[in-house]
């Protein structure tokens, strides 16, 4: 009998996604059907979420009622994914039928009433991991609930404090991103519907209130992250950023699984995002996708390294320093197109930067899916210089496609690069550029020895080819988490 999971996220792609963590949970249940584990993903009825669902859905009988779920009233959808995959829509529109994004409202400002959003999709996540549905008189419990970052994390303290039922769940709280760890104030304990021995130092209390993603970290029977170097990395107070000790104290419960990427999406042999397919074997027909790229930015025609950066403009990405290398980059002979959104004062300063250099530098402020596909298939180099990255997506996208990431070394960044030092060099095997620190010295030299090694026009072809037969699928990764909730289960 297969293993039956109830994977919940706040965001999932193809539905929703404002980051990484929607391409993660959009992959991860074909990446674990092979192994035998059946996922089926909860994700709360956002507008957008609901209209994929079609029509039929104001019709659907709801697999299950909530008179109030934390006040709410509530009711569940069934659905697919993608059109093959289990998909529970939490249906209550006083906490998501909302106009703006997932976390926020149309000016960019947390809605304030984000505790209860999400506190509300945990304790339905532990209600229906613990069997709150039947189909045709089965009831439909689930053996592990893995929930995803903090707008989940709650689930497995429901599961531990106030379970459904008496049958066992196993959890999993995975962290994306441990900058964002959703605190509220003590006086949201009480709504919480949890009891009061919940209010605890290994419980969900935090600083003297309530920790989200503290309160599921204290509660699942395994954390994991998103990369082995981050598994190490937030046991210290800079990484940790206040939870370092609880990791610590968790100890072998905490493990560091690396994402995968979706083959089926991220694929430049098969991409119809981009103007010509291509791969390691065609490397030549990428000058085509360059090309486009030029005049979609409207860039000076060359054939100096051109580099992008794909990313949300903020201090973890460290964009305040990309302002800063834009002359030296240009002085240089190279070029760079940016696909970004996020901080105003970083947005200011590289459009800035982009009038200094017309021609050579060119900014896209917003976030365009296909964009960041033509960019992947048609830039020489991408630039990561972030200074904590828990995996990072975007470097395993150039990898794909041949656009060499230039990388700070940190997280999954470290993990997934293989630097193009000499013995790498000599070895065959290098796959990118790396270096250490965050700050305007560090990232020039990295750009002046990307530029040099693009000036070597075997050794740079050579390093795409490395980088796009590197198999970062969802093989190996899928494998660690079926292995994982077997564990759990045993
Ligand atoms: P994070 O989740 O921290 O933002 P990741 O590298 O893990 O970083 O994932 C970012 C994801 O979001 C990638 O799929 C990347 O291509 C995408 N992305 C980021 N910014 C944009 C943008 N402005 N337009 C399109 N896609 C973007």
């Amino acid at each position: 009998m297969s293993l039956k999971v109830l994977s919940v996220a706040s965001e999932a792609v193809p539905l929703v996604k404002t980051g990484g963590l929607a391409d993660v949970a959009g992959a991860l249940p074909a990446a674990l059907a092979s192994h035998g584990v059946e996922v089926t993903t909860l994700l709360p009825g956002y507008p957008a979420v609901l209209a994929a669902m079609g029509m039929a859905i104001r019709r659907q009988r709801p697999a299950y009622v909530w008179d109030s779920l934390l006040g709410a009233p509530a009711r569940l959808l069934t659905g697919t994914l993608d059109g093959a995959q289990p998909l529970l829509v939490l249906d209550a529109p006083s906490l998501y039928a909302r106009d703006g994004a997932p976390y926020t409202d149309g000016a960019g400002r947390d809605w304030a009433d984000n505790w209860r959003r999400f506190a509300a999709l945990g304790r339905a996540a532990a209600d229906i991991a613990g069997g709150a549905f039947s189909k045709r008189g089965k009831p439909q419990g689930f053996d592990v609930l893995h929930a995803h970052d903090w707008q989940a994390a709650m689930a497995a303290a429901y599961v531990r404090y106030a379970p459904f039922s008496q049958q066992r769940v196993a959890s999993v709280v995975t962290i994306h991103n441990m900058a964002f760890q959703g605190w509220h104030g003590p006086e949201i304990f009480g709504q919480l519907g949890l009891p009061a021995a919940a209010w605890a130092l290994d419980g969900v209390e935090y600083h003297g209130g309530v920790g989200m993603l503290k309160a599921g970290m204290s509660s699942a029977d395994a954390v994991t992250t998103v990369s082995p170097t981050y598994a190490r990395e937030i046991r210290s107070a800079h990484f940790g950023m206040g939870l370092e000790g609880l990791i610590v104290a968790r100890g072998n419960a905490v493990h560091g699984i690396l994402n995968g990427i979706d083959a089926h999406v991220w694929n430049p042999a098969t991409d119809r995002e981009i103007a010509q397919r291509y791969s390691h074997r065609t490397l030549d027909k990428r000058r085509h996708n360059k090309r486009a790229l030029e005049v979609e930015f409207g860039l000076d025609e060359d054939d100096g390294p051109l580099f992008i950066a794909v990313t949300r403009l903020t201090w973890q990405k460290g964009m305040d320093v990309l302002p800063e290398v834009l002359d030296h980059l240009v002085g240089l002979g190279g070029r760079l197109v940016l696909l970004g959104a996020g901080d105003a004062a970083i947005e200011r300063e590289l459009l800035k930067g982009a009038s200094r250099h017309p021609g050579r530098v060119a900014v896209r402020m917003g976030y365009d899916e296909g964009l960041s596909h033509r960019m992947q298939a048609g830039g020489d180099a991408i630039l990561i210089p972030s200074r904590f990255e828990p995996c990072g997506l975007t470097q395993l996208y150039g990898l794909a496609y041949g656009c060499i990431p230039v990388v700070a070394r940190t997280g999954g960044l470290a993990d997934t690069v293989i630097d193009a030092n000499p013995a790498a060099l000599a070895a065959d095997c290098a796959t990118g550029v790396q270096f250490d620190g965050v700050h305007y010295d560090a990232v020039a030299a990295a750009i002046t020895r990307t530029m040099q090694l693009y000036a070597q026009p075997a050794v740079w072809s050579q390093m795409q080819k490395n980088a796009m037969r590197a198999d970062f699928s969802w093989k190996a990764s899928g494998k660690a988490y079926a292995q994982l909730y077997a564990e759990l289960t045993a």
